[in-house]
């Protein structure tokens, strides 16, 4: 059974984003990029699925510049088999994703396609659910937990007030929330065994896939400075706050 893992290459969550003067975009220009964090959960899902037997081949893929070759070579690391870099322009909206991402299940037919929930950058939430639609696969999103059996998947998700399982026909396509695991620490022998694990490169013309952009950012802005609590030393002094600075009773 082979997965198909897409990782995306975001700006570092530990990063303050920070907006471009004229608020055209994010400011990309010398900051750490990493891999989407929820896209980090994805491997680690596949890799173990892997190591129980369950999965004999994890293929990772990431869209867009030359640079997401670190993206998957963390992905190697951690434990992928072989990776796909699709050369691609920079802030490829979903729909234009799971286009590409359907044109490589088309050619790898995978059983499984791991996805992360959502991009940290664009939060999006959007290209696992419009790539099982295009697959016209069944998706089990927000997984926390995941049972592969025969050729059905058991997905446990994440919902409002509770958990709900869901049993998915294989292929399927699932999206990891936070509680499905904890990613492993990448070690140095891992990350030098990952440099001659197999790259193949293609473009998106390979594919055949229209990505011209559907929609247009017109605007980018941070959020409003706040200002900073205060702490009030008895109620009395809060109701007075309350009523005579907020004037909210
Ligand atoms: P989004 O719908 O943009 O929030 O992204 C959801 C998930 O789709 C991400 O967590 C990734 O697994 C995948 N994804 C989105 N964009 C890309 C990309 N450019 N390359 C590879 N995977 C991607």
């Amino acid at each position: 059974m082979k997965a198909l893992v897409a990782v995306k290459r975001v700006l570092d969550y530990n990063i303050k984003a920070r907006v471009k003067t004229d608020g055209s975009g994010v400011d990309l220009n010398n900051v750490k990029m990493s891999m989407n964090p929820f896209d980090e959960i994805a491997v680690e899902e596949a890799v173990r699925q892997k190591e129980a037997g369950k999965i004999s081949e994890v293929v990772v893929v990431s869209i867009g510049v030359a640079k997401c070759e670190e993206t998957l070579r963390t992905a190697l690391a951690m434990g992928g088999d072989r990776a796909i870099l699709v050369d691609a322009p920079e802030n490829l909206e979903p729909l234009a994703v799971a286009k590409v991402l359907k044109a490589l299940v088309d050619k790898e037919q995978p059983q499984l396609v791991f996805l992360g929930k959502q991009a940290i950058d664009n939060d999006a939430n959007q290209t696992g659910q419009m790539l099982a639609a295009l697959m016209g696969a069944g998706q089990g999103t927000f997984a926390s937990r995941v049972n592969l059996g025969g050729d059905e998947v058991e997905v446990t998700r994440e919902i409002d007030g509770g958990l709900e399982t869901v049993a998915l026909k294989l292929p399927a396509v699932i999206t990891a929330d936070l509680r499905l695991n904890e990613p492993r620490f990448v070690k140095l022998p891992n990350i030098m065994q990952a440099k001659k694990k197999p790259l193949e490169k293609m473009a998106v013309a390979d594919l055949g896939v229209d990505v011209s952009p559907k929609l247009q950012a017109v605007k980018y802005a941070e959020p409003k400075v706040r200002q900073a609590g205060i702490k009030v030393e008895t109620v009395a002094a809060l109701v007075d706050k309350l009523k005579n600075e907020a004037k909210v009773i």
